[in-house]
C-alpha cells in the first residue's frame, strides 16, 4: 500500500510570508570553530532549512523564513549556542493557514 502524501511540508511551508527584519536577527549562532553536537543536529531538525554550513565548516543561520517553531531553542539555547528571542513586532513569518 502505497501511502504518499499529497503535499510536503516544504510545499507548505512555501506559503507563509516574511517579512525580513535587516539587521536584527531574530537568533543567533554563538561564534565558534568547530560546531557542537546540538549545532549539528540544527542542520536536520530546523523544519524550515535555516542552518546550514559554511565552506569552513561551521554552522551559519539565515532566519529569513524561520516559523518560530522554537525546536532550535530547546536544543541549543540550554547550552549556550544560539541565542533566541521573539522577532520584533511586525517583523518575522506571516503564516497562510488553508
Ligand atoms: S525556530 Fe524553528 S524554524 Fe526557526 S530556526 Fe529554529 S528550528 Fe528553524
Amino acid at each position: 500500500m502505497n501511502v504518499e502524501p499529497s503535499m510536503r511540508v516544504e510545499d507548505k511551508l512555501y506559503y507563509n510570508r516574511y517579512l525580513v527584519d535587516v539587521g536584527h536577527p531574530h537568533v543567533k549562532v554563538r561564534a565558534h570553530t568547530t560546531p557542537s553536537p546540538q549545532l549539528l543536529a540544527l542542520l536536520k531538525v530546523c523544519p524550515a532549512r535555516c542552518y546550514e554550513l559554511n565552506d569552513n565548516g561551521q554552522v551559519e543561520i539565515t532566519v529569513d523564513g524561520c516559523i518560530e517553531c522554537g525546536t532550535c531553542r530547546v536544543i541549543a539555547e540550554p547550552t549556550g549556542d544560539i541565542q533566541w528571542s521573539h522577532p520584533r513586532g511586525g517583523y518575522g513569518v506571516l503564516f497562510k493557514f488553508g
